[in-house]
């Protein structure tokens, strides 16, 4: 299967399964903006909540925060992303497109009359290159002049670091803590797509660790074996993750190490999660702008520092894509194709399909009340339309990883058939521990 072909098949799937719809549709589409329709509010929901389950319930030393997404315009100047966040772009006058000033399609000099546009192929039209800030800018209050201009959050990083000595006052944490906090971001990008790849709003789930400075590179060790652990716990094909470690070129001024959990998508090995050691130029920074104190007293050591952050970077749309690339896969049974997303089951967005197998018999009733009694415990869903192998691969396109049918043996035997999304086989299951059966199966941490 060609590559690009198992992106437009995965696109379109995603839309006839109701995974992910274009934004306003039926007004021509947002470009890169995506939304979730039922089967992707529930994947996606699943990466958060293992997300946050592994960094929040799961340890002690980390705590969750919601910080808004609108803050104070000068958390944009000490972090850097009003003067630094910004590419260099040229607009085409003819065709009004405009492009990265290093985009490899340009030919020529910007701004000089050789210079030719990728799209329209005019000479001569594109103008200088000019900054661009990747910031969504918008205004608080009636007026809009400058001084009420906010901008909507590119990175949920800084509600962690604005809030960190009310988390640490209020939770009664000591150093080594951490903060964890899952929120939407938005970035006015230039290059987006791939599909959910790279959006212009988008979700983070960001952890910042603070450490005594000289721990950090420990700390950074640690997280790193974490973080990958927990990608290769969501089912991933562990071939394809790897790390990449920034370069010298690369490195952000202020980050000490930065490396990268990379997939390999159709498109190439890109980044999913990113893990910073950023030692103290956040509250450094910080503690400059606001000229107030953001050091931690140490009471065991009596001594006061600035924390160093080891961050934990990750986009929940990324995974959930990570996802459904990596359970894509089409097989011939029987002389057809089937089309199966072959989720870990922990992370499926529905756990289990009920059939019965004729609408007569008492099949119904049974089938019905089989999996009511499944939906208080998981997402299940009832089908009783079309042959039976029909409604098997449908739940395989949807991923999930239980068909269970009602058949004429229920009603004498009290037993249905438990059949396998992956191996297709089929088990036969007392109906009373069915729902324990499935349950059991689909734990997975
Ligand atoms: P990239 O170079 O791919 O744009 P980045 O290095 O700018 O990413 P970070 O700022 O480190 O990314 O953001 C951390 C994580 O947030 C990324 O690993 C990615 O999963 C997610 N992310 C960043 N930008 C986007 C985007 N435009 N759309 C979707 N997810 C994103």
């Amino acid at each position: 299967m060609a590559d690009t072909t198992l992106m437009d098949k995965l696109v379109s799937l995603c839309k006839r399964r109701g995974f992910v719809f274009q934004s306003s549709e039926i007004y021509g589409g947002l470009g890169s903006v995506w939304d979730y329709g039922p089967l992707g509010v529930e994947l996606k929901k699943n990466v958060k909540d293992r997300w946050w389950r592994a960094m929040v319930h799961a340890r002690d030393d980390i705590e969750g925060l919601d910080a808004a997404i609108l803050m104070h315009p000068r958390v944009w100047e000490a972090s850097g992303h009003v003067a630094g966040f910004t590419d260099p772009l040229v607009d085409c006058r003819h065709c009004k497109n405009r492009f990265r000033a290093d985009d490899p399609r340009i030919k020529g000099t910007p701004g000089q009359p050789d210079a030719q546009c990728p799209v329209c192929g005019s000479k001569g039209t594109l103008t200088e290159p000019r900054l661009f800030n990747l910031m969504f800018k918008t205004f608080m209050g009636p007026v809009e002049e400058q001084a009420a201009v906010v901008y909507l959050r590119p990175e949920t990083a800084q509600g962690i670091y604005v809030n960190y000595l009310n988390v640490l006052q209020s939770s009664r944490q000591r150093i080594p803590f951490g903060i964890a906090q899952i929120g939407k971001a938005f970035r006015n990008e230039i290059t987006p797509g791939n599909f959910i790849f790279r959006t212009r709003e988008f979700e983070q789930m960001e952890m910042q660790f603070f450490v005594k400075p000289g721990t950090d590179a420990d700390w950074f060790e640690r997280w790193r074996e974490w973080r990958m652990q927990w990608h290769r716990d969501l089912g991933l094909t562990p071939a394809k993750l790897q790390w990449h470690q920034h370069g010298p070129d690369e490195l952000a001024h202020y980050a000490r190490a930065a490396f990268d959990i990379q997939y390999e998508f159709p498109f190439g090995w890109q980044e999913i999660e990113g893990i910073h050691n950023r030692g103290d130029f956040d509250l450094g920074r910080h503690q400059q702008y606001s000229g107030k104190k953001l050091e931690y007293f140490d009471q065991a050591g009596n001594e006061r520092y600035l924390p160093f952050i080891v961050e934990t970077s990750a986009g929940a749309d990324r995974v959930a894509l990570t996802l459904l690339v990596d359970a894509y896969r089409e097989e011939e049974v029987e002389g057809e194709t089937r089309v199966v997303l072959g989720f870990h089951p922990a992370v499926a967005p529905i756990k289990a399909g009920v059939f019965p197998l004729v609408k007569k018999d008492g099949m119904p009733e049974l089938a019905t009340a089989l999996y009511h009694d499944l939906k208080r415990r998981f997402p299940a869903f009832y089908d009783d339309s079309g042959a039976i192998g029909r409604r098997y691969r449908r739940m395989d396109e949807a991923g999930t990883p239980f068909g269970i049918t009602v058949d004429g043996d229920t009603t004498a035997q009290r037993t249905v058939t438990v059949r396998h999304r992956d191996s297709m086989q089929q088990d036969r299951v007392g109906l009373d521990q069915v729902a324990a059966y499935v349950a059991e199966r689909i734990g997975g941490d």
